[in-house]
């Protein structure tokens, strides 16, 4: 798993000021570059891409969604069928 240069001709140009995820853009940490396309790897390296939302209130809703589901599995025990 090693960056071939591939991403280097692959890779969608940087739009800027608007969030790649946005766009359904997908991160490789290994080459930085972003993709545009359905695949969940990378077509240089073959590491996974990453998609989820970077910016703080996208990350902040993430994260209020995954206290929830938190909480409800919490409540879910202390609640006999
Ligand atoms: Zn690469
Ligand atoms: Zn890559």
């Amino acid at each position: 798993m090693v960056c071939r240069n591939l991403c280097e001709r692959l890779y969608f140009k940087t739009v800027f000021g608007k969030s790649h995820y946005e766009s359904g853009k997908k991160y490789c940490r290994r080459c930085e570059v972003y993709y545009c396309h359905d695949g969940v790897f990378c077509s240089c390296c073959g590491m996974a891409l990453r998609m989820s939302p970077t910016n703080k209130r996208d990350k902040e809703k993430l994260r209020q969604i995954e206290l929830r589901e938190e909480q409800d599995r919490i409540r879910a025990v202390k609640i006999p069928n």
